[in-house]
């Protein structure tokens, strides 16, 4: 076990960071963060700030040096260097759980050949694929770049084969996925904590809704039957089990004519999961610190019916949103990231809202929302 006092090193500085650092120095950890910008969210935060590149040989040698283990708050920080990691002090988690997630074949290959339904799809390294893989899945589809989409990024919607082909090109000819587009009853989440010892501790699902391709709600619990919300975590375990995961595990799923298809997975606390800082019992970063520490999970446990809605730098077209407006609600609690540039699609925040049922939540979370516009 690693106790409190001992230093985490954090690759990565943004709102995920910064959230589980400051959770970290709560419990009594030293926090040391490594991340290229100098106004990282995370590093504000941090005891330490390592402004560097994450190929930067001496930067990680540093992080390797002061700690006693380390995670990463963004799938994109390459492999190579988690492994290279893993050589001098524990990396959790696995450097093979997060390369599964970095890249989409990969990780509905993954899917598929461990027996998770996922929507149908097909790998595209070429115009000549994009054509067959569109007349083999049919319309509507949706082809997504394989690598360094998120957020909506990097996706286009085909209707005709011709379409495939020019989204191909249009990414640059890279790696991509084209998949069928399925009908949404909704969409759901699971996030859950495992660790060394395979333990699972599994918050209840929330119910995401997604604007532009990126989260605006999520509501708990899921407005879904007891059958579909059982279903959900055994799948989101089954997922972690077969990675033989250590960490905090976001899976995203569609519920499609009343199935269950997963569509991906963070290897790190999730958007979906901010709402566990003030209605679970323990938060996921929290969680995030016990797994990688090896200390024994905390209990998910729902505490109240709550929504989250994001805050995006859109809010701030007009000025600096209202904050007073949402202060003044009660059971509405506040969280910025401290970043300074206010851009449209940009995380900036977000709030979480208290009800007596998932439906009152959310409406307290709408109305908020709708409070800070100016
Ligand atoms: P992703 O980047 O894969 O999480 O996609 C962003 C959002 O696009 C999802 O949350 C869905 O709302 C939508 N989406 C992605 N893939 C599909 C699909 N195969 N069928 C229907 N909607 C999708």
């Amino acid at each position: 076990m690693i106790l409190p006092d001992a230093a985490l090193g954090m690759l990565g500085g943004g709102q995920l960071g910064r959230m589980f650092t400051l959770r970290a120095r709560a419990m009594g950890y030293r926090v040391i963060v490594l991340d290229p910008d100098p106004n990282s969210p995370a590093g504000h935060a941090a005891n330490e700030h390592i402004h560097a590149g994450y190929d930067d040989q001496a930067a990680l040698d540093r992080l390797a040096k002061s700690c006693a283990c380390v995670s990463t708050e963004f799938e994109n920080v390459p492999a190579e260097v988690l492994e290279k990691l893993a050589g001098k002090l524990p990396v959790r988690p696995a450097a093979a759980s997060v390369a599964v997630a970095q890249d989409r074949i990969t990780e509905k290959s993954f899917l598929r050949d461990n027996g998770f339904a996922t929507a149908d799809f097909r790998a595209v390294n070429s115009k000549a694929e994009a054509k067959k893989a569109f007349e083999e899945i049919g319309a509507p589809a949706l082809l997504k770049t394989s690598r360094l989409g998120y957020d909506g990024k990097g996706q286009a919607k085909v209707t005709t084969a011709a379409e495939a082909e020019a989204a191909f090109e249009k990414f640059g000819g890279v790696a991509c996925i084209l998949e069928q587009m399925v009908p949404l009853d909704l969409e759901i989440s699971i996030v859950l904590a495992r660790g060394f010892d395979g333990a699972v501790a599994s918050y209840p699902a929330g119910e995401n809704v997604h604007r532009n391709g990126i989260l605006h709600t999520t509501t708990v619990p899921a407005r879904i039957s007891d059958e579909l919300a059982i279903e959900a975590k055994k799948i989101a375990s089954g997922v972690a089990a077969q990675l033989d995961y250590v960490g905090v595990l976001g899976v995203e799923m569609f519920v499609s004519g009343g199935r269950i298809l997963v569509n991906e997975m963070a290897p790190r606390p999730h958007n979906s999961g901010h709402w566990t800082q003030d209605a679970a019992v323990t938060d996921q970063f929290e969680q995030q610190v016990r797994a990688m520490c090896g200390l024994p999970l905390g209990s998910p446990a729902l505490l109240t019916p709550v929504a989250m809605v994001n805050l995006l730098g859109d809010l701030w077209a007009k000025g600096e949103p209202d904050w007073g407006a949402v202060m003044a609600m009660p059971g509405v609690v506040l969280h910025l990231y401290g970043k300074k540039e206010p851009r449209p699609g940009r995380k900036m925040g977000h709030l979480n809202c208290y009800g007596a049922t998932a439906d009152e939540a959310l409406r307290n979370a709408e109305g908020a929302f709708a409070r800070l516009q100016r």
